[in-house]
């Protein structure tokens, strides 16, 4: 038989569902894929029951229903100031995945290179392969997390088609600052690249700080695609309804690559996030505001054990070394020792990483019940309370 594609053929199956997976045969308290255990808010999900019954329930519009372009045309303009054309600039798509892979199908030809930055959300580099692009590394490390411009400025050159930032960055709760932005942009401008934004995590952000898109700098509003998800910012993660902003001509190749992709997305689903998007600006407050108190309660909890909580300002994540607990030496065994014997799964950040990855950092994820966080808390201090004693 024939090979079939080395891009999915032979690889693992994703860090997340591996986790879940885990966690479900372990009974574990599920604390590695990033998705809340309480669904979003009601009244948006009554506006999708009612929308699924009352129909129409056939193909939307391939761009998407006018009223949810609408919307997030208008959450342009509120949140960050951004002029947007609903009818030329924005189109929904199944996910912010799926906005990924439109985008860089859309923008990325055979040898593009392209420049990602580690850790990698997990769909980031087989899509770029896929595009036949060629990646191109540049990684911030803990415990700070910080761009390296020397390194950020020999990633790029003539070659550079794109850039593909996650800001907020998950695996590392990390929000890339005013000069990260301002030097990605000039390099954009210099050798005129695209920017794909993966901004999924725009409105999870802490401590009173506010996004801010990398497409709202000089230069930046004509190369840049910016990538929402109603799957974060309404707890409504299995969804899988996103947007895409971006300058007419970028979106006319990128509705191109969506039309064979999924062409379209559920309408009553559409529907309903139009809704949410106009909510007040209480609802955008209150979201952050209560996670925030969770990522406190989890890192508290965390640390009275022995872990070093990395620092947090957005996303669902707490990322933490484990030096000295015990844990084993690498990050995979300690995710392996805690979901089978502590009865808590976590994910390991070395899976955000192509190569050569540090291998001391677990990844929790917080965005659940008081209750739940307690739980996995007392089921991980009683598991490394016997293990001390054990080796005591
Ligand atoms: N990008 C990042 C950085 C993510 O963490 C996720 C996970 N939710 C996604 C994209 C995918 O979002 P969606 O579920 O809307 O496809
Ligand atoms: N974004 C989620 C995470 O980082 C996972 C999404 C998925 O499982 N595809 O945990």
């Amino acid at each position: 038989m024939k090979p079939t594609n080395p891009v999915f053929t032979g690889i693992e199956t994703t860090v997340f569902e591996t986790m879940s997976r885990l966690a479900r045969t372990h009974d574990a308290v599920n604390l590695g894929q990033g998705f809340p255990d309480v669904d979003g808010p009601e009244d948006i999900r009554a506006v999708a029951a009612g929308a699924l019954v009352d129909g129409p329930n056939q193909y939307p519009p391939m761009l998407g229903l006018p009223e949810l372009r609408e919307a997030v045309a208008a959450a342009n303009k509120r949140f960050y100031g951004l002029e947007v054309d609903p009818q030329a600039e924005v189109m929904v798509t199944s996910g912010a995945t799926e906005a990924l892979a439109d985008c860089i199908f859309a923008l990325v030809s055979p040898g593009d290179e392209v420049v990602l930055i580690e850790p990698l959300y997990d769909c980031y580099l087989p899509l770029v392969k896929q595009a036949g692009g060629v990646p191109v590394r540049v990684r911030v490390t803990p415990p700070t997390w910080s761009l390296d411009a020397q390194a950020l400025e020999a990633a790029f050159s003539e070659r550079t088609k794109a850039v593909l930032l996650n800001n907020p960055m998950n695996p590392t709760a990390k929000v890339f600052s005013d000069a990260e932005l301002e030097l990605i942009a000039s390099l954009c401008r210099k050798y005129d690249a695209y920017a794909i934004c993966d901004e999924v995590y725009e409105h999870l952000v802490f401590d009173g700080k506010a996004h801010r898109p990398l497409m709202t700098l000089e230069g930046m509003r004509e190369r840049t695609l910016r990538i929402g998800s109603a799957g974060k910012t309404f707890s409504l993660t299995g969804w899988k309804v996103g947007y895409i902003t971006g300058p007419a001509s970028l979106m006319d190749p990128v509705a191109k690559a969506h039309q064979w992709v999924t062409f379209t997305t559920a309408p009553n689903l559409q529907k309903a996030v139009a809704y949410g998007l106009a909510k007040d600006d209480s609802y955008y407050t209150g979201l952050a505001q209560e996670l925030m108190a969770k990522r406190d309660r989890m890192a508290r909890g965390l640390e009275k054990l022995g872990f070093s909580v990395l620092p947090c300002e957005a996303t669902y994540f707490l990322t933490c070394g484990f030096a000295g607990l015990g844990l084993g030496g690498t990050d995979i065994e300690a995710c392996q020792l805690l979901v089978e014997r502590a009865g808590v799964a976590a994910v390991p950040v070395s899976a955000f990483y192509g190569s050569d990855a540090p291998s001391g950092y677990i990844r929790f994820c917080f965005c659940k019940q008081d209750s739940v966080i307690d739980e996995a808390l007392a089921r991980l201090t009683a598991f490394l309370t016997a293990g001390r004693a054990e080796s005591a």
